[in-house]
């Protein structure tokens, strides 16, 4: 007798072929059966009139900084995804320095992690920002032969345990003040583990075009493969440019790199409040830019620093910018959350900047900004039509009383539901195959990604006349709709929109087990 037996859907399986209908029976985490005969199980779903494809992979999140907290991983399953990638943006939560100055490895979090429960299946990257921490502390200088090194040899190790491959945070420093040398030196080392190099580049601006080609270099000099994250253009003079990298990727691809992008859908970008202070006063380290802050001539000159950079247009944000940023997350001003910044302000007689370097003060440095509006739909859209990007949420976790960016909540229902199948952005076979097979197959997750018999039974089953996402700024974590079930490892872990608690997540590692025969 099967575990499962699914009856009557439409089965899309991943590969962009055209959908067609079967019974499913499940038994032992796995797909054993895809026929039109009738099956029996211990337990039946009645799928006539629903859409069946394999759980979604999310290629890009943060949520390994929040999976002690939040290890179910509600905002993932919620919207379908039963695979997601972490430690992207140049950080993750390994390698790091233990407080009694010991080393805290890549192996040892990744064997920590495959004893823990967890709602979704989680695939991690190392990143270039933890490396250059272990190895040089915050210092922005080039790394002296000794510290690169170091850097090389954990890099080694976190690929050894199970990496994916290494990520770049190009604008958080002090991941940012890794040159081009030093990337190629480090992606070496990937390569010869035929890992990735995930690019959150540095500029997606004024200096997009000069971004995108320095992380072709990079994969030039070193032969890995690479990954552009959230791929996008932002402010208004920017708007349009994507045609020109999206050009620059299938040129790149054309020469021989293996290359692809991710990116979410949506025109809101959201980012650490810190990202306000000019990139040269971090290079001392979050404590002093805290102690700078706590007031008197420090806090002034802070405080200078930022109204400066967004007047002379130098910074990482612009004097046109203020009106669209919002306070997403405050741990210590709560009150603000959803908030524009702008607002607050003008409530408490002080200027832009005084209220972002109060509220980072107060959280440690660590307050969630947003920016809606700063790229144009088109760019979205082009970018996720192209057929080397993949989805993503670039989104983490949700904690009580705290907002997040509406894509954390509802990127992949948004996506399929409301963009493609309605808004008619591109066939449903499409949409799912870069949000499940074309994934699996680009970061060689084995059985995962496709319906197919002998696949890890990691399944979606949805109302396509009513998936949709609900999520807004003033209520990020509103529920999704359409979304009947979701199925990870064989185990129902998400009834009507919502998760039932259950925690089935594997921790895949990079090259983990090859699925025998599961057919591709
Ligand atoms: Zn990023
Ligand atoms: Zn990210």
């Amino acid at each position: 007798m099967l575990d499962l037996v699914i009856c009557g859907a439409k089965i899309y399986d991943g590969t962009n072929s055209p959908s067609f209908y079967a019974n499913i029976g499940v038994s032992g985490g796995k797909i054993v059966q895809i026929t039109r005969l009738p099956l029996s199980g211990h337990q039946v779903l009645d799928a006539h009139g629903l859409a069946l494809c394999p759980g979604f992979i999310d290629t890009h999140g943060h949520m390994d900084s929040m999976l002690a907290q939040e290890p179910l991983q509600r905002a993932k399953l919620e919207q379908g995804i039963t695979t997601s990638i972490g430690g992207l943006c140049g950080g993750s939560e390994a390698p790091a320095v233990n407080p009694d100055g010991s080393l805290y490895t890549f192996e040892k979090y990744l064997n920590e992690l495959s004893h823990t429960s967890m709602g979704a299946n989680l695939a991690l990257m190392a990143g270039n920002g933890n490396l250059r921490i272990c190895a040089m502390g915050y210092s922005s200088s080039a790394p002296a032969p000794g510290q690169m090194e170091c850097m090389k040899s954990l890099l080694r190790d976190a690929m050894q345990a199970g990496a994916l491959g290494i990520s770049f945070g190009l604008i958080y420093p002090p991941a940012s003040y890794a040159s081009i040398d030093e990337m190629a030196e480090l992606c070496k080392v990937v390569a010869e583990y035929d890992g990735f190099a995930a690019f959150h580049l540095r500029n997606e601006g004024d200096r997009f075009y000069e971004a995108v080609e320095e992380a072709f270099e990079v994969a030039r000099r070193s032969g890995c493969r690479l990954i552009l994250s959230h791929h996008k253009a932002t402010r208004e003079p920017n708007w349009g440019k994507t045609l020109v990298t999206l050009g620059m990727l299938d040129r790149a691809a054309e020469q021989g790199l293996e290359v692809y992008a991710d990116a979410h859908p949506y025109t809101a970008v959201s980012a650490g409040l810190k990202a306000y202070i000019p990139q040269a006063l971090h290079s001392s380290g979050i404590e002093h830019l805290i102690e700078m802050s706590s007031g008197g001539s420090s806090k002034k000159a802070l405080t200078e620093a930022i109204e400066q950079s967004l007047q002379s247009n130098t910074g990482h944000y612009k004097q046109t910018d203020p009106p669209r940023a919002y306070i997403l997350a405050s741990r210590t001003h709560p009150e603000y959350n959803g908030r524009r910044i702008v607002d607050i302000a003008k409530e408490q007689g002080l200027s832009f900047a005084e209220v972002v370097v109060n509220t980072l003060h107060d959280d440690g440095m660590t307050t969630t900004g947003m920016h809606v509006d700063i790229m144009h739909s088109a760019d979205v859209n082009r970018v996720l039509r192209h057929p080397r990007v993949m989805l993503c949420t670039d989104g983490s976790s949700i904690l009580p009383g705290i907002a997040v960016h509406p894509r954390v909540r509802g990127t992949f229902p948004r996506f399929l539901g409301r963009m493609c199948i309605r808004g008619g952005l591109m066939p449903a076979e499409t949409a799912i195959s870069k949000m499940t097979y074309l994934p699996a197959r680009v970061y060689g997750f084995r059985g995962k990604g496709l319906v197919r018999e002998n696949c890890d039974a990691d399944l979606v089953l949805f109302d396509p006349m009513t998936l949709c996402d609900n999520a807004t700024v003033s209520d990020s974590t509103a529920l999704n709709s359409g979304l009947k079930y979701v199925i990870v490892n064989g185990q129902i872990v998400v009834e009507d929109n919502q998760a039932n608690g259950r925690m089935h997540g594997k921790l895949l590692r990079r090259r983990c087990p090859v699925q025998p025969s599961c057919a591709e």
